[in-house]
């Protein structure tokens, strides 16, 4: 692991029977795992080459028993790490040797839906899909929709603000969520949000959502669902050079048009995903886009025709429309696996996830091309075109000394270049631990120093997932807070005015 996470305190790790015990007196039964071999299954998330196993993992049924957890180890000066299915790409869920892992798989369970005001309340261990299987026979739908929709949960999905094809018509998670019950790290339940479109106060809903489980555990989430569009069509579109590709992506957006999705794949991710799934990709192109078109059966049959005309114009070799769902859905197949199908180039791939303006797009693709020579390891573009999200895969293989470290200055570089052409570090994979260290590449000391004082607002001792995000955390008390809790006031024999 080239990357230096908090060491592990020797105190907390003689107290680990002590730890424990507590916890089991919290969550009896089978709610808390210490043997070393069970707890492997929770040493990584997505993000496998950074692994280390949990001091122990707990795995809560209640709010009252998150709350009593959180409580007890923030009295107690122990670290927690929060989980939900632990598919994150940016190590947001990675394990610290010296911390409890809060495990949310047991909240799984949806709670209310609510057709007339269209909302769902779910608790945050339900995952993704599971959300729209509960109100499809109805006719809806939840929209953001990750290719990792099938085992990531609501919970994880707040904490990283997630994305997904259709995010680019309907909003990322930050867009569909309407409040969040939330367990502070001192036990305190809080809500945010509700319901309604409008809450009062300040929109502290949003701080949380995208905040990757640094603020507080979500314990119940309310979410907007939307009726299915009347129909929806898929258009194959072959280009001879990925300028033009992008250049068709500008002028779509540019007369008007917001695709239900549209996204990218260069001729290396078409190649992978047409020998894995068969989707029916044409192969003798250099970039692919799918655009998809939703809605009522008459507009979506006007802005498919739109769309091929924008599409020719920008000199396409080949469309092809989907004729009926079960085609739509198969030219989704090979995007939806393109990574699993980088699986098969190679016995590791790392993925990228910066976003950049659309236009910049050439340039960027050029420049990681020569990165790729450079740092001698492949890479295969598959990407959220829409709003300029690009999913790098740099392959590489961990059992060849070096390579790891070829792959992480490579993915680092493409990243700075995001930075350079006016873009993001991340697009919807978060910071975790895996970008943490070019966070100063995006932001001053002072924004970070910001950033910070929202982290004591609501964690003063820094006992939430550290060693992510931040590059460094600095002591609530150099920022200049003062946290008064059930009004204990610190330092009460001070004068105050
Ligand atoms: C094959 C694959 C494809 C993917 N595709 C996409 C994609 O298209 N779009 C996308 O956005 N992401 C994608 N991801 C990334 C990942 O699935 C998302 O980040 C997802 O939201 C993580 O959810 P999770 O339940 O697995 O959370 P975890 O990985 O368990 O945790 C992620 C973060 O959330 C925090 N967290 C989890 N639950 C809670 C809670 N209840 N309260 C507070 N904090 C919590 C954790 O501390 C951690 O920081 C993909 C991942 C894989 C493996």
């Amino acid at each position: 692991m080239s990357l230096v996470m908090p060491a592990p305190d020797p105190a907390t790790l003689a107290k680990r029977a002590e730890i424990v015990a507590a916890l089991r007196a919290i969550v009896p039964g089978e709610g808390v795992i210490d043997d070393i071999e069970s707890l492997r299954a929770y040493e990584s998330d997505g993000l496998t080459a950074y692994r280390q196993p949990p001091m122990v993992c707990v795995l809560p049924e209640t709010v009252e028993q998150v709350a009593a957890i959180l409580r007890w180890c923030h009295g107690n000066r122990v670290k927690v790490v929060p989980r939900g299915a632990g598919t994150s790409l940016s190590g947001g869920a990675l394990p610290l040797a010296d911390g409890v892992l809060l495990g949310m798989a047991r909240f799984n369970r949806v709670l209310d839906i609510d057709y007339a005001d269209r909302v769902a309340v779910v608790q945050p261990g339900v995952t993704n899909l599971a959300i729209t299987c509960a109100v499809e026979d109805a006719g809806f739908y939840y929209a953001p929709d990750p290719s990792s929709q099938i085992a990531c949960t609501i919970g994880g999905n707040v904490a990283e603000n997630s994305g997904g094809v259709h995010c680019l018509k309907y909003g990322l998670t930050t867009n569909n969520v309407l409040g969040v019950e939330l367990v502070t790290m001192e036990g305190d339940v809080i809500r945010l949000g509700g319901r309604g479109l409008e809450p009062a106060g300040l929109d502290l809903l949003g701080v949380i959502v995208g905040s990757e489980g640094l603020l507080g555990v979500v314990t119940e989430v309310t979410v907007r669902i939307l009726p299915r569009p009347q129909t929806a069509q898929a258009l194959l579109i072959g280009f001879p050079s990925v300028e033009s590709a992008g250049q068709c992506v500008a002028d779509v957006i540019a007369a008007g048009i917001i695709p239900a999705g549209m996204e990218m794949m260069d001729r290396a991710a078409v190649h992978a995903a047409e020998d894995f799934v068969h989707a029916g990709y044409p192969l003798d192109v250099e970039a692919l886009l799918i655009v998809e078109l939703d809605g009522p059966v008459a507009e979506c049959g006007h802005l498919s025709g739109e769309v091929e005309r924008i599409a020719l114009a920008n000199g396409a070799v080949s469309v092809r429309a989907s004729v009926d769902e079960a085609e739509r859905i198969a030219f989704w197949a090979g995007r939806k696996a393109a990574f699993p199908a980088a699986g098969r180039l190679s016995p590791d791939y790392y993925c990228m996830d910066g976003t950049i303006p659309r236009r910049r797009l050439p340039h960027v693709l050029n420049r990681m091309n020569e990165l790729s020579g450079q740092y001698g390891l492949g890479v295969i573009n598959v990407f959220h075109a829409g709003d300029g999200n690009l999913h790098p895969l740099i392959l590489y293989d961990a059992n060849q000394p070096g390579q790891l470290e070829a792959a992480e200055a490579f993915g680092a570089d493409i990243l700075r270049l995001c930075v350079e052409v006016g873009g993001v570090l991340t697009g919807e994979h978060g910071v975790g631990v895996e970008k943490r260290d070019l966070m100063p590449v995006m932001f001053s000391e002072a924004d970070l120093a910001q950033q910070q004082r929202v982290k004591c607002a609501f964690d003063p001792e820094l006992l939430l997932n550290p060693g992510k995000v931040f590059p460094e955390l600095h002591r609530c008390a150099e920022l200049g807070r003062m946290h008064i809790h059930r009004g204990e006031v610190p330092f009460p024999d001070l004068p105050r005015f």
